[in-house]
C-alpha cells in the first residue's frame, strides 16, 4: 500500500515515525526546505511536547468526546515512550513534559534522523497544491505545480493558519473542501491582544502573576506580559480563542486574596509604611511602572498615613479589577494555533473523511485546539497515531 503524508510538521513527522516499521510505502512531503519548522520553535525553543495532567477542560473541539477518546487512547505516556524509543528522554517540570535536552530544534533533528534511517521517503520543497481522486485507478493524485504523486491513501497533516512563516498555508482546508467537507471558520487562538490605552504603554516589559477575566465569565491565571501596545502571557492566550475583539479584559493583581482581604492587606501596609511618601506605597509589591499607574489619582507626595479609606477602597477596586481595553486580537501571524478547521463530525473515529475513503486528517487541520502546556502537540501526536491506525486497517 502506498501512503502519502502531506506536511512534515508535528503531526506529519509523528505519523511517519509511527509508520516507519509498518508494511507500507510511506512518503512524507513537506513544502518548506526543512521539516518541523514550527516544531523547532515550540515551548520557547524548549518544546513542551505533552502534559501529564490532561483532561476535557484542556481542549476545545466541535466534538469534544471524539477528541478526548483519541487523546485517552494515546496519552502523554504513549508520546513519551514513542520518543524514548528513538532516544529522546523526557524532562518533567511538574506535569509539563520536555525533551531532556530541552531544545526543540534538536528534538526535531532526532525525529528526522530516525526517519532517515527508516524506509520512509522524506521529501522537502514539495509545495502541494491539490489532491484529486482517480476513480479509474482508485488512487489519489497528490499534485505539486509540476509533478503528481499517486497513492492509495493520503494523510493530510498541513496544520492550520497560525504563524504562516513556519509554513502554514491552510492547504488542508482546501483539500477537505474539494472532497465536500465544510470548514468550521478559522480564528486565531493562543494569541495576545493589542490595546490603544497610552497609559498602559508604561507597563511595557512588565511580567506579573495575575488573574485575567471578562464580563462574559472567562477566567484564567498565571503570568501576564505587557509590551508597548499589547498584552499576552499564557492566561491571556488561553482565553483568546473565545474572544474576537473589542473586549475589556480585567486583571486581578492579587488573585490569592478576596476583596476584603485585599482591603485588610492594604490597611496593614498603610500602618507599616505610614511615614513614607505615597509614591512608594506599592514599592516591593509591584514593579514601579505598575505601582505608579495604580497611584495615578493620589497625591504622591503626602505621607502614606494620609491615604483615606475612600482612596484605599478605590485602590482595592483597581487591584481586583484592573481594566485593559483590548482593541484587537493579534492575528494568525502571532497566534500559536488555529481554532476551527475540518469538523470532527465529518471524519470517522479513525479520522478518515466521511466523504472520501482513504483520505485521513491529523493535527491542527482538524477542529481541535488546546490550551498552552503541551496539549496541542499531544493532540498532533494522538491524532497522527489514530490516523495511522486507520490507514493500516
Ligand atoms: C511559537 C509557537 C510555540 C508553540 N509551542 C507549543 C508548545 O510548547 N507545546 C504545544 O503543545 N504546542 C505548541 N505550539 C502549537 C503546536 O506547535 C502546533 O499545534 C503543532 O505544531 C501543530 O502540528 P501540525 O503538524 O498539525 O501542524 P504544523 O506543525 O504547523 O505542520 C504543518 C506542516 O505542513 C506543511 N505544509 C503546509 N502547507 C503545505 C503544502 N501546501 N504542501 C506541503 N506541506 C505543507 C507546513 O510547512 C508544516 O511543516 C506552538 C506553536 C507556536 C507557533
Amino acid at each position: 500500500m502506498d501512503v502519502i503524508i502531506i506536511g512534515g510538521g508535528a503531526a506529519g513527522l509523528f505519523a511517519a515515525l509511527l509508520s516507519r516499521n509498518k508494511k507500507m510505502n510511506v512518503t512524507l512531503l513537506e513544502k518548506n526546505e526543512v521539516f518541523g519548522k514550527k516544531l523547532s520553535l515550540t515551548g520557547s525553543g524548549r518544546c513542551n511536547y505533552t502534559n501529564l495532567n490532561i483532561g476535557k477542560e484542556c481542549y476545545y473541539s466541535d466534538d469534544i468526546e471524539k477528541t478526548m477518546e483519541i487523546i485517552e487512547a494515546f496519552g502523554p505516556e504513549d508520546s513519551i515512550s514513542t520518543f524514548k524509543s528513538i532516544g529522546i528522554e523526557p524532562y518533567f517540570n511538574g506535569s509539563y513534559v520536555y525533551p531532556m535536552m530541552r531544545n526543540a530544534g534538536e528534538f526535531t533533528d532526532v525525529i528526522i534522523s530516525a526517519l532517515n534511517a527508516s524506509p520512509v521517503k522524506c521529501k522537502t520543497n514539495q509545495n502541494i497544491v491539490s489532491v484529486t481522486y482517480d476513480e479509474g485507478t482508485s488512487r489519489f493524485n497528490v499534485n505539486t505545480d509540476s509533478y503528481s504523486y499517486t497513492c492509495d491513501k493520503v494523510l493530510v497533516c498541513t496544520g492550520g493558519l497560525a504563524m504562516p512563516k513556519s509554513g502554514s498555508t491552510g492547504l488542508g482546508y482546501k483539500i477537505a473542501e474539494s472532497f465536500g467537507h465544510k470548514i468550521v471558520p478559522e480564528v486565531p487562538a493562543l494569541s495576545g491582544f493589542y490595546f490603544d490605552d497610552m497609559c498602559l504603554k508604561s507597563l511595557s516589559g512588565l511580567r506579573i502573576n495575575a488573574a485575567v477575566y471578562t464580563d462574559s465569565g472567562l477566567f484564567d491565571k498565571g503570568e501576564i506580559q505587557f509590551t508597548q501596545n499589547s498584552i499576552s502571557g499564557i492566561p491571556v492566550m488561553d482565553i483568546s480563542g473565545y474572544i474576537d475583539k473589542n473586549i475589556t479584559l480585567y486583571l486581578d493583581l492579587l488573585p490569592e486574596l478576596s476583596k476584603e482581604d485585599t482591603f485588610s492587606f492594604l490597611t496593614e501596609r498603610v500602618k507599616t509604611l505610614s511615614a513614607f511618601p505615597v509614591r512608594t506605597f506599592f514599592d516591593g509589591l509591584y514593579a514601579k511602572s505598575l505601582g505608579r499607574l495604580l497611584l495615578n489619582n493620589l497625591d504622591k507626595n503626602k505621607d502614606i498615613a494620609c491615604i483615606s479609606e475612600a482612596e484605599l477602597l478605590s485602590l482595592v477596586t483597581l487591584i481586583k479589577k484592573f481594566p485593559v481595553s483590548a482593541k484587537e486580537k493579534k492575528g494568525f501571524d502571532d497566534a500559536q494555533v488555529t481554532r476551527g478547521g475540518v469538523s470532527l463530525f465529518e471524519v470517522t473515529d479513525n479520522l478518515e473523511s466521511r466523504y472520501r475513503k482513504g483520505l485521513f486528517f491529523a493535527g491542527e487541520v482538524l477542529n481541535t485546539d488546546g490550551i498552552c502546556g503541551g496539549y496541542n502537540l499531544q493532540w498532533a501526536f494522538a491524532s497522527a497515531y489514530r490516523a495511522i491506525k486507520g490507514i493500516i486497517i
